[in-house]
């Protein structure tokens, strides 16, 4: 298996789209900013609200390419083929949604004329890797008038940043002594906002200040918060890493590296036989719940509707289109670290430089919890690769026992569908820092182009 940057003696492209990928992550830290964001870049690509048809009863026709907005915090994207819809989908899937922390809904407090924010962590994080970073707050929240505001603060250069505090080694006695898992506990990432008085306040004037800001800025009150979904996130754009800018390092790459990918694959095909389809998901770092997770009825429904404005609706055609769909549950994968290589068993390990990983299956301990993707249809993936010069590996979570990890593969598989998973090697996984290829990143691009293409 050679390096994949050998295939481009031109490197332009590659390095090109991978300008558009950092530019989507650096803005895109929340699955409502990648909805929103994945929105606009459709409807520049000619995609139309579903609901618009829906509502006017409007008859889908071959190469109309619609959305569907679920709650601003996932998406499903199509482009209906000229076959009917029941001989299958080709089917794209990724999840928009990143281990960070989320404020409580009673966050503020104040200690010793020191405002701060209390946090409950989102998804598998090593907390001890949140604190002493530039952290910024992202998200939403929902007036009792029914207006939302959005909030960003920490991003722009002139904005203030957040973040959790650390004892200094000379006083980490004890701290030093504790497990790893241990070292910061979770009821301990409390955010710093403020260190100033209001003048005239008797009690809690420090924290009275920050809420006289957010008020003069966003209209918002503190009795607002319980309506809001706040998430502290790393500060900062990503950036070109290794001296010779050949990787990427950004937050929220887990999974937003597989989001970026197939949405523009999606832009790249025209008249496909098959209706393809691209998945954008919320709720996967936290087992695909809700109704904006994969286990959602979601996607079930908006097909249902496909089929009702396309061909007119009975149940067994949309049972059919299940079971003769096709797809690629994107997630990322662990790419061998040089630092901590006992985790791995190198035969079946993923490599920076070595394309899209395939992975027949995810699980823990003897696969449990794992779609394990039948090996006739790898068989027919591997093909589509190969027939379009893609850079593919395959590999699994670390040696037998390590550890282990799921996606939403299996959920899919409980339609009978056909689905393997596959990704971007990245290392830092679910560290506010993760880091990538930029050549996986553009191979991954180009093979869910033919993906799409060639099932
Ligand atoms: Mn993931
Ligand atoms: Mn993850």
């Amino acid at each position: 298996m050679e390096n994949a940057w050998k295939k481009y003696s031109d490197t332009t492209k590659v390095m090109e789209f991978n300008e558009g990928y950092k530019n989507f992550i650096s803005t895109c830290k929340t699955e409502r900013e990648s909805v929103a964001k994945a929105i606009e870049i459709a409807e520049q690509h000619g995609f139309r609200n579903i609901n618009d048809y829906i509502s006017a009863k409007k008859r889908l026709n071959p190469n109309d390419k619609v959305y569907y907005n679920n709650m601003g915090k996932s998406l499903a994207l199509f482009i209906i083929g000229s076959d009917p819809i029941e001989n299958g989908m080709t089917i794209l899937g990724a999840h928009v949604d990143s281990p960070r922390l989320d404020l409580k809904q009673h966050p503020f407090y104040e200690d010793h004329e020191i405002a701060l924010l209390d946090t409950h962590y989102y998804g598998g994080i090593k907390s001890y890797q949140w604190v002493t970073l530039p952290l910024a707050l992202h998200g939403v929240v929902c007036k009792k008038d029914g207006t939302t505001v959005k909030v960003v603060i920490g991003e722009d250069e002139n904005d203030p940043v957040v973040g959790i505090s650390d004892l200094l080694p000379h006083l980490a006695r004890h701290q030093m002594e504790r497990k790893a898992s241990d070292v910061v506990e979770g009821e301990d990432l409390n955010v710093t906002i403020g260190s100033m008085p209001l003048n005239g306040v008797e009690k809690e004037a420090v924290k009275a200040n920050v809420l006289a800001l957010l008020k003069e800025k966003y209209a918002i009150e503190e009795d607002d918060f319980v309506s809001a979904e706040i998430e502290v996130v790393p500060a900062g754009k990503a950036r070109d890493y290794g001296l010779d800018r050949s990787m990427v390092m950004g937050y929220g790459q887990d999974d937003r590296v597989c989001a970026y990918t197939s949405l523009m694959a999606m832009f790249e095909v025209e008249n496909p036989q098959k209706t393809l389809a691209c998945l954008l998901v919320d709720k996967e770092e936290i087992g695909s719940v809700g109704a904006t997770g994969m286990h959602s009825k979601f996607f079930e429904n908006i097909v249902a509707e496909l089929i009702w404005l396309k061909e007119g609706f009975n149940d067994i055609k949309l049972r059919r289109t299940f079971t003769n769909s096709k797809m690629l549950s994107s997630d990322v994968s662990a790419a061998y670290d040089p630092n901590y290589p006992s985790v791995n068993e190198m035969k079946n390990t993923c490599f920076f430089g070595k394309g899209i990983v395939i992975n027949k299956y995810t699980g823990a301990r003897g696969k449990s919890g794992s779609n394990d993707a039948s090996a006739e249809y790898l068989a027919e993936v591997r093909k589509a690769f190969d027939n379009n010069n893609i850079a593919w590996q395959t590999a699994e979570l670390g040696k037998v026992n390590e550890g282990g990890g799921g996606t939403i593969a299996y959920i899919m598989g409980n339609y009978g569908m056909n689905v393997v998973d596959s990704g971007v090697a990245v290392q830092n996984m679910h560290a506010p820092w993760e880091v990538t290829s930029k050549v996986d990143v553009y191979e991954a691009k180009e093979a869910y182009v033919a993906f799409l293409k060639e099932m």
